[in-house]
């Protein structure tokens, strides 16, 4: 399996060169984009990569202090910006969304590649749990120890290689772009955290403890 995996590396990715220690489950010393160019970032402004940053990521919301409104509304499937106060939102029959806790890559096509960030381990895979749509998230441990997850979601599919409990390398294809669960159009959802779990990620208050929104799936219980 892990030969199968490598294999399909070397022929899925060809931007990035491989480095001199090719651990299967190495160390993630080096991150690169997921998606287009992978030298080039993605910028708020359709840029040489190809995507772009349609939502960024947000934490302008105090959920701890009671959660003021900053936010939007989602009614009938579409954001609606003339109910901008959350008891009116949800009065009109809207759904209020705080924050945002990854970014957005987007170059409005389905199907582009989406590739692993670093070298690491596949944790999780699903299939339109939640708001996820097809999700991957991979556990990447950083030259300091330190143990990190990238979760991709929102994907058209995932690649048949990628199974939990095996490794994939920097800038392998893990599936494609898509528009799956709580998406309206298609891009790729991506986000750095610290559990593993299928909620939301780099949220934490000063304490250590992960903090809820109510953008995406609610923080579920850690995965094994
Ligand atoms: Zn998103």
């Amino acid at each position: 399996m892990r030969r199968t995996v490598f294999h399909n590396a070397l022929i899925g990715w060809l931007g990035v060169v491989l480095s001199g220690s090719i651990a299967l489950a190495g160390e993630a010393g080096i991150f690169s984009f997921p998606v287009g160019e992978a030298g080039t970032p993605p910028t708020v402004a359709p840029s040489a990569n190809g995507y772009h940053i349609a939502q960024g990521f947000n934490t302008s919301v105090d959920y701890l202090n009671g959660a003021p409104d900053g936010g939007w509304c989602m009614r009938n499937g579409a954001q609606d910006d003339r109910y901008r106060e959350k008891s009116a939102c949800e009065g009109a029959g809207g759904r209020w969304y705080y924050g945002h806790t990854g970014v957005d890559l987007s170059n409005r096509t389905s199907g582009g590649d989406v590739r692993a960030i670093a070298n690491g381990i596949v944790r999780k895979i699903s299939r339109n749990i939640d708001g996820w749509g097809n999700l991957v998230r991979i556990e990447h441990t950083l030259p300091n120890g330190e143990i990190v997850y990238s979760q991709s979601g929102h994907m058209l599919r995932i690649d048949a290689a990628v199974q939990e409990g095996v490794p994939v390398v920097l800038g392998q294809k893990i599936g494609e772009v898509g528009t799956t669960g709580n998406s309206t159009s298609p891009h790729l959802h991506l986000e750095v955290k610290k559990d593993n779990s299928n909620g939301p990620g780099y949220l934490f208050d000063d304490a250590g403890n992960q903090m809820k929104t109510f953008y995406d799936p609610p923080a579920g219980p850690p995965d094994s």
